[in-house]
Parts: C-alpha cells; structure tokens; sequence
C-alpha cells in the first residue's frame, strides 16, 4: 500500500516536472529562448584562448543566466589577450588609468564586485584582481549586474566595462567569432516579426523596387525582432513613417518601417521574440502594415527566401 502510494506520488512529482519543464520551454521560447543554451567554442577560439582561460570563461559565464562565454572571453581577450599582454597593470601594478589583472579591473570595481559576489573557492585568498580566476569570476558578475543577465541589455553591460561604442563593437565582434557557426545559427534563430497576412512581395514594384516582404496587420499589432542582435535605430525615417532597424551577426540588418509606435532605444540588445514596435500606417503606407526587409552586407535580400535558408519558420505560409 504504502509502495503504491509512494509511486503514485512520484509519477505525479514526474508529471509536475513535466508540466513546470513545458511552461519554461514556452515561456522561454516567447521570451527568446535562444541565449539561455551556452555556444560552442568555435576553432578560432580554441587556438587562440588558452585552456585553463577558457574553461575560467565558460564556468564563470555559467553564473549569469544569458551571458554566453563567448563575451566574458571576447573582454578578456581585448583587455589583455588573456593575460598574454606585457604591458603595466597586467601582471602586478595598474596602468595610468589605475585598472589591473587580466580583466583590467579598477580596484575599487573589483573590491565592491567581489563584496557582493565572491568568486567560488580556486583563486587568491583574498581574491585579487590579478588572478585569472577571481578576475573572470568578478568580471562575469560585473557584465551580469550591469545587464547581461537574460540577456536583457548585454549593450550596455559591455559599455559599463569601457564607456565607449568601438569598444562594445569590438567585444561583440570578437565574441562572435569566439561562438561556433552552428551553435550561432541556434543562437540567432529567426522568427516571423508579426502576425498578420502577407501581402507586397519582394521585388519590382510599379516601376520601383520593393525590397522587402509587406505584413498587413491592424495598427497596434506587436512587431518582435526577428532574431537577437542590437538596435541601430529606432525613429522616424523618410518614407519609412517610423522604423526599428537592428543588426545581426554576420553583416545582416532587419528593417521595420511604417511603425505607430517603437518601444526599443538604439544600442539596445534584444532578442529573437522581444517585442519592438507596433504595425502601424506612418509613411508612404497605403494601409496598416509592417515592412520587413533583410539587408546583408548592404543590400537587400528577399525576406521569404531568406528564412528558408536559415533555422526559421515559413515567412509567409
Ligand atoms: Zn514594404
């Protein structure tokens, strides 16, 4: 009886762990569920960092829901070439702007970082900024407090590091040359931006070129970035009413135009899912509609055929 019973309990243990394990997908998967898996090293990554670092970077990165290792190794990598530098304020000391250890931590950073997140047992006691380990452990609660946690504003975080736009570009383009191809095409999987019906295709149109796919939807409809990546630009734009346009690895930029209203700043990171803007009929628009278009290296590519070439559903079905 009392065997029974116990069974009983843990299939429904069992089926709770189902349903909890469905919610998070669902609820991940509207959220963007693309960042919460860690990428693969790519092999540029595994010749250039050194070993003991990458496993620092990948455990450390662990810590923070939604920072991929890849970025806390791209920081490590243009702060000091992963401790390789020979330069002040790598190995013992600061240089003129006071920072020091392979992640270039001021020490005052590095002292109220590690008051609130002590690195786990394996570095200097006390933790110094100079040892890779305490170092990559801080500067990973450093990235997820100033945003990279969920991914929520990975931008920014970066710029918190280094108050300065080349930088996070550099960072982010280092990152993604530390990510695997294929893990990166998981990563940045695609999604149709709004819900609605298509209607103009790409190509010419009336004597012009139309170069994107035209969604028609009623004013207010929400509009979700396509895949993860980070706002150029949110506002008004000639012909274009009001647009969103965000920029992708690998040389690609998602429009969308014609908006009613945008609810993401540029330099804002988002993901695929996040919500962007509402459809709207600003513009050259004879009725309410999105505009998507896809441009990669600069120029623009049929939307429909694109997402049938990438890990994405039907465009337009
Ligand atoms: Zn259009």
């Amino acid at each position: 009886m009392a065997k029974i019973a116990i069974t009983t309990i843990s299939a429904i243990f069992a089926l709770i762990t189902i349903i909890t394990a469905a919610v998070a997908g669902v609820v991940s998967a509207v959220l963007g569920a693309a960042n919460t898996a860690s990428s693969q090293p790519s092999p540029a990554a595994l010749a250039d960092i050194p070993g003991n670092y990458l496993a620092l970077y990948q455990q450390a990165a662990v810590t923070c829901p939604g920072l991929d290792w890849s970025v806390v190794a791209a920081v490590g990598k243009v702060e000091t070439d992963h401790g390789r530098l020979n330069a002040p304020g790598v190995h013992g000391g600061a240089n003129f702007a006071g920072a020091g250890g392979p992640m270039q931590f001021l020490q005052d950073t590095f002292d109220s970082v590690v008051a609130q997140h002590p690195p786990p047992p394996g570095g200097s006691i006390p933790p110094s900024r100079y040892n890779p380990h305490d170092a990559i452990y801080t500067a990973a609660a450093y990235l997820c407090d100033s945003g990279a946690r969920d991914g929520r504003d990975l931008y920014g975080a970066i710029f918190t590091y280094n108050h300065a736009d080349w930088y996070v570009r550099k960072v982010l383009d280092q990152a993604d040359a530390y990510m695997a191809a294929q893990q990166h095409e998981q990563q940045t999987g695609w999604t149709v931006p709004t819900r609605g019906k298509c209607s103009s295709g790409f190509g010419p149109r009336g004597g012009e070129f139309h170069r994107g796919q035209d969604i028609a939807a009623p004013i207010g409809t929400p509009i979700v970035a396509a895949a993860s990546g980070t706002v150029i630009d949110s506002g008004p734009a000639s012909g274009y009413g009001l647009w969103v346009r965000v920029q992708h690895p690998g040389g690609v930029i998602t429009t969308y135009g014609h908006n009613n209203r945008n609810i993401v700043q540029p330099g804002q990171q988002v993901q695929g899912g996040q919500p962007i803007a509402e459809v709207g009929n600003r513009g050259e628009s004879t009725g309410p509609h999105l505009h998507f278009q896809i441009d990669k290296d600069a120029h623009a590519v049929d939307p429909v055929a694109f997402y049938e070439r990438h890990p994405a559903p039907t465009l337009c079905p």
